[in-house]
């Protein structure tokens, strides 16, 4: 059988359902040599069945690098517009021609538009600056989109909007938070202008935070260049997901099982510059009740905060076995607009956080101080398996103490 013909039996099969569909074909193309690159392709190139373009799509979003192999499948997708959705997952690979050929489509031709629209939303998560010359592009996300990076007068109007009580249509907070996702050097510097004209404080560190800045230091919210990051095989880069955990961890106050090993960032294989190795740790338990893990790992020892503690168990692991997360820039440094759907982000190291909901940063038990956000991963099935999480765990570091806090969106 050809790939493409393993995939249709797959997607037919009348015992698989909806998502099963989808398990068993990644499964499928992750047995194949070069974790099922060349199986996806092909697949890509010649499939006429939507679900097949979606999962296989989706499969390649999870699938570093091979820009040269997704832009020839988005090529061919463009061609057949029903299966369009598949190239809205291989939008941060794809070059700047073949992304303003799918926006041309989208604005000029009526019948694409329902086809074509989470191409535009994710070209507008990734490459907004691409949206901006169609101002009255007709796309119920555009807008939201192109806050990142947006120029300064796009700022000041929205100033001009929450000062004036003329608006009764949006909610003044909303208006704020859209100030702060434009996260310009102009736009942090209103929201950080706006401290004495908010009644609640919290409300104001929120929208600092948000905007790239931390209210009580010089130091940025993020790290940056921003990374897309991408789970692959144990020893496949020097930043280390899941495995075994060892020592005292904090513990569920619910059910009392301990917290384990999510993540290791290393610092002499990161593009900015950190003094010591983030790590960051997670409940495999499923209460649903623990939002945030705080510790201090220094000289092998690993302080916990806040909570209760007890001895890890070494035979949990959020991954099967342990992996490693490697990097490829982020198409957006300036830091998506879009909110993040829990099941379908991609994970992140550096830049700043693609919230479910803005929140404020955690605040290191050392110094007091917000901690700057460092990575974001999530639980989403991808060639080498799955980080045991039901949303979004967001890490934050404060390299100077060596402490590091977690928390968590679904
Ligand atoms: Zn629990
Ligand atoms: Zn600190």
């Amino acid at each position: 059988m050809t790939h493409i013909e393993e995939a249709v039996r797959i997607v037919s099969d009348p015992d698989l359902q909806g998502l099963a569909k989808r398990g068993t074909l990644f499964e499928y193309l992750s047995g194949q040599s070069d974790r099922g690159l060349a199986a996806s392709v092909e697949c890509l190139l010649e499939t006429d069945d939507y679900r097949i373009a979606e999962y296989v799509g989706q499969y390649l979003e999870v699938t570093p690098n091979a820009s040269a192999e997704k832009e020839r499948a988005a090529v061919r997708l463009r061609q057949e517009p029903k299966l369009a959705r598949g190239a809205a997952r291989l939008v941060p690979w794809l070059s700047t021609a073949t992304l303003n050929g799918f926006i041309a489509d989208y604005v000029n031709d009526a019948e694409l538009k329902a086809h074509l629209s989470s191409v535009i939303f994710s070209i507008g998560a990734f490459r907004p600056e691409l949206l901006r010359p169609f101002a009255d592009l007709d796309h119920p996300m555009a807008a939201k989109a192109m806050l990142a990076g947006a120029p300064d007068e796009v700022a000041d109007s929205l100033a001009r909007k929450w000062r004036s009580d003329e608006d009764d249509e949006d909610d003044p907070w909303d208006t704020l938070v859209s100030l702060a996702l434009i996260r310009t050097d102009h736009a942090l510097e209103i929201i950080g202008s706006l401290r004495d004209e908010l009644d609640d404080p919290a409300d104001w560190i929120t929208l600092v935070e948000l905007a790239g800045g931390l209210p009580d230091s010089e130091q940025k919210a993020g790290y940056w260049p921003a990374q897309l990051a991408f789970l692959a095989e144990g020893g496949k880069s020097e930043h280390k997901v899941g495995g075994s955990t060892s020592g005292d961890v904090p513990i569920c106050h619910i059910c009392s099982v301990p917290a384990v090993h999510l993540l290791t960032l290393s610092a002499s294989a990161l593009p900015f510059s950190l003094s010591n190795n983030p790590s960051f740790y997670w409940y495999a338990c499923d209460c649903g009740e623990m939002d945030s893990a705080t510790v201090r790992i220094a000289d092998g020892e690993r302080t916990v905060y806040y909570g209760p503690k007890g001895p890890a168990d070494p035979a949990i692991s959020l991954t099967p076995g342990q992996l490693s997360l490697t990097l490829e820039k982020h198409p957006n440094q300036v830091g998506v607009s879009l909110k993040a759907a829990p099941s379908q982000s991609l994970n992140q190291v550096g830049g700043l956080p693609r919230w479910v909901d803005p929140d404020i940063h955690p605040r290191c038990p050392e110094c007091g101080l917000a901690m700057p956000f460092v990575a974001s991963v999530g639980g989403r099935d991808t060639p080498v398996g799955r980080i045991a999480v039901e949303g979004i765990v967001y890490c934050f570091w404060c390299d100077g103490c060596c402490v590091s806090s977690t928390k968590f969106q679904e």
